[in-house]
C-alpha cells in the first residue's frame, strides 16, 4: 500500500477553479490521501486573478473544521507562489513570517510573460523559449526561499501545442544544472500528475527527468495533482505511485511548519 499524499491543490480562494475546500477534502479521502496541504495561489499584482483573495486565519479556520469532520486526513496549508524577482523581499517575507507548512515557488511567469499566453512563444524557436523557461526556473531555485518549484517543465503545457510532444534531450544540460541545485539545497521535487490531464499527456516533470533526477542522486520528492475540482484530486495517483517506485524512489517528503519528514513510500 503505497503512502499517498497531495501537496499541492486549490480552492475557491485561488480565484481560478470551482470546489469547495470540504469538496477537495473529501474527494482527497475518497482517493485514499493520508496528507492533504492546500497551496492557493498567491499574487502581488493587482487584477490578477487571486490577487488579495488569501486569508491564513479564515483558512486555518475551515482547515480545523474539516479535519474533525475527515480524521483520516491531515490538512496543511501551504502557498503557491508566482516567482516574480521583483517581488522577492515580499515573497521572502511572507514565507518567513505566515505560519505555513509548505511554500511552493511557480514559474508561470518568465521575463514579464504569461507562459500559457501565445504570446510567450510568439516569434521565436521552440528552443528559445524552453530555454528561457528553464532560465527562470534556475533563478526561482537559486533563490533559496521554497520547499519545492511546482510543475518543473510546465512550458510544455503550452509549449506541446505549438511543438509537439516534449523532449528534455535539447534541455538535458540546462535540466541537470538545476536538478544538482535542487539536491544541493536539498529542495523537494514536485511531482505533478496535472499533466497526465493537459495536452502534454504526461507528468510534470516528465519520466524522463525524473530518472535524470535519480541518476544525479536525488530522492527528495513530494506527490501533488493540482487539484482544481473533485474529480482532478490524486486521480492518478496509483498509476504514478508505481512508476515513481519503479525508478528507484523510496520516499515521499511530507512538511509541518516547513520542515521535511521522509516517509517510505509504501506503508
Ligand atoms: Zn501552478
Ligand atoms: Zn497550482
Amino acid at each position: 500500500m503505497y503512502y499517498f499524499v497531495d501537496y499541492h491543490c486549490h480552492t475557491l480562494t485561488s480565484g481560478d477553479n470551482s470546489q469547495t475546500m470540504e469538496e477537495l477534502v473529501s474527494s482527497a479521502a475518497e482517493r485514499g490521501v493520508r496528507e492533504l496541504c492546500i497551496t492557493e495561489h498567491f499574487n502581488f499584482m493587482p487584477g490578477t486573478y487571486c490577487f488579495g483573495r488569501f486569508s491564513y486565519r479564515d483558512h486555518d479556520d475551515r482547515r480545523r473544521r474539516l479535519a474533525s469532520l475527515f480524521p483520516d486526513v491531515r490538512i496543511l496549508l501551504g502557498l503557491e507562489m508566482d516567482y516574480m524577482p521583483e517581488f522577492m523581499p515580499l515573497i521572502r517575507q511572507i514565507g518567513r513570517d505566515m505560519p505555513l507548512d509548505y511554500y511552493i515557488g511557480s514559474c508561470h511567469m518568465s521575463n514579464g510573460k504569461h507562459v500559457f499566453s501565445d504570446d510567450f512563444f510568439a516569434g521565436r524557436s521552440g528552443e528559445e523559449a524552453y530555454n528561457e523557461y528553464f532560465q527562470t526556473v534556475s533563478g526561482c531555485v537559486r533563490q533559496k526561499t521554497f520547499d519545492t518549484i511546482a510543475h518543473f517543465d510546465w512550458v510544455k503545457r503550452k509549449g506541446c501545442e505549438h511543438w509537439g510532444p516534449f523532449d528534455m534531450a535539447p534541455y538535458r544540460d540546462v535540466i541537470a544544472d538545476i536538478l544538482s541545485d535542487m539536491i544541493a539545497l536539498d529542495m523537494t521535487m514536485e511531482v505533478s500528475e496535472a499533466g497526465l490531464r493537459h495536452p502534454a499527456g504526461e507528468t510534470y516533470p516528465s519520466y524522463d527527468i525524473l530518472r535524470l533526477y535519480r541518476d544525479l542522486g536525488g530522492e527528495n520528492i513530494t506527490y501533488a495533482s493540482d487539484s482544481h475540482s473533485p474529480q482532478q484530486t490524486s486521480a492518478h495517483n496509483g498509476e504514478v505511485y508505481g512508476a515513481l517506485e519503479q525508478m528507484g524512489f523510496r520516499w515521499i517528503t511530507t512538511f509541518s511548519g516547513r520542515k521535511k519528514t521522509r516517509r517510505p513510500i509504501t506503508v
